[in-house]
């Protein structure tokens, strides 16, 4: 594939693309734009079909960090990382530490964090090749895994939209179809119980089905049976382009809300989700809480101030659907125009 006309290449700033046969690695990291700071995100490792899979991946993932950072107000770029393996086949300690030796050589242009296919322990590997390393474990002094963050952003977010369409009792009594029960989505289960939502799962593997059935009371079903259940709300936990023409019109939810990164397929899904009724809480917008726990970690502000920043997306989710509604735009949208406002006019870029 040819990287300036991949349809994803949004002028990224820079794409590195890693390879150590020592050790097996081949990664790529792509930064999209550091006008706000250095390029922070996660390193997913997954095992892509085809190269052109990883690169469309690593670059639509940067982009919505550089969205991510905007939107939450910090000062931080937007990057991201793929490495290409299958993390419980290929996954070894060498491996990780080659990745921070590529990661050290951008000089501190990228700070990397875990993402799907890694966790805080491969942090720490990393961390023993480059200091530009966040969401080391708690251990070694760092914020730990970052899940449990992101899923309370995740349910203030949904909470949001519920209020803004209306719900009286917001979540209570309503179901919510989870697909997806990692790391995020099986926080988000717990929160969802709390607050007197029904459940309904799905997953590939069974054990963690079966462990939200047994914990949380949830219905499963299987992978492809979760678009079209009878639920109030889809929350994509999983991977991103659940949302196409194959499933947008099987879906019966009201409201779309969920950790995973860039679930519309296309941005004219985010139009089609609007026509349909159906009402979009923002991927990046409701997904920042594991990106600003590393943020205000690095500033040494308190935990409770942190915790403040993740329920205030509930507000910031809510005044970007009400902009929506007044400007009668998608609300992914909405999201768009503000966080770009202000990712272009912040200033100068970083050094190269
Ligand atoms: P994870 O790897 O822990 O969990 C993902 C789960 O989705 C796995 O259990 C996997 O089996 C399941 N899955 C994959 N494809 C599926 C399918 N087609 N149907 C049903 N289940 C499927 O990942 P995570 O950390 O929980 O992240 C979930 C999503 O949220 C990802 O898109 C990630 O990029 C995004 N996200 C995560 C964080 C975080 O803090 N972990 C932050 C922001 C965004």
């Amino acid at each position: 594939m040819s990287v300036f006309d991949a349809i994803d290449f949004d002028s990224h700033e820079k794409i590195v693309f890693c390879s150590d046969p020592s050790t097996g690695l081949r990664a790529i990291i792509a930064i999209h734009n550091t006008t706000r700071g250095p390029a922070l995100g996660g390193c997913r490792m997954w095992p892509y079909g085809h190269e052109d899979d990883a690169l469309k991946d690593v670059l639509r993932l940067s982009r919505g960090m550089t969205y991510k950072a905007a939107i939450s107000g910090l000062d931080l770029g937007g990057g991201k990382s793929v490495i290409i393996g299958d993390p419980k086949r290929d996954k070894t300690a060498t491996l990780m530490r080659s990745m921070g030796r590529a990661i050290e050589r951008l000089a501190g242009r990228y700070i990397v964090a875990e993402d799907v296919g890694t966790t805080v322990d491969d942090m720490a590997e990393i961390g023993k090749e480059t200091q530009h390393v966040s969401g080391l474990p708690e251990t070694l002094g760092g914020t730990g895994d970052p899940s449990p963050a992101t899923a309370k952003g995740v349910f203030m977010g949904m909470k949001a939209a519920a209020d803004h369409a209306g719900w009286r009792g917001g979540l209570a009594g309503r179901t919510v179809a989870v697909q997806g029960l990692g790391s995020v989505g099986s926080h988000l289960c717990r929160l969802l119980t709390d607050a007197g939502a029904h459940l309904i799962v799905t997953d590939l593997h069974d054990k963690a089905v079966e462990d939200a059935v047994r914990q949380f009371g949830a219905m499963a079903v299987a992978p492809d049976e979760i678009y079209e259940v009878e639920a109030d709300v889809y929350a994509p936990c999983a991977l991103g382009g659940t949302i196409n023409d194959a499933t947008l019109p099987r879906l019966k939810a009201w409201i779309v809300a969920g950790s995973a990164n860039n679930p519309l397929a296309t941005a004219s899904h985010g139009d089609d989700l609007r026509r349909r009724g159906i009402l979009y809480a923002p991927d990046y917008v409701i997904n920042a809480g594991g990106l600003i726990t590393v943020a205000e970690a690095s500033l040494g502000h308190a935990p409770e101030t942190t915790a403040r920043k993740i329920d205030g997306i509930y507000d910031v989710t809510r005044a970007i659907l009400d902009q929506a509604d007044k400007l009668d735009i998608a609300t992914s949208l909405a999201a768009d125009r503000i966080a770009e406002e202000r990712f272009r006019h912040h200033g100068p870029a970083l050094a190269a």
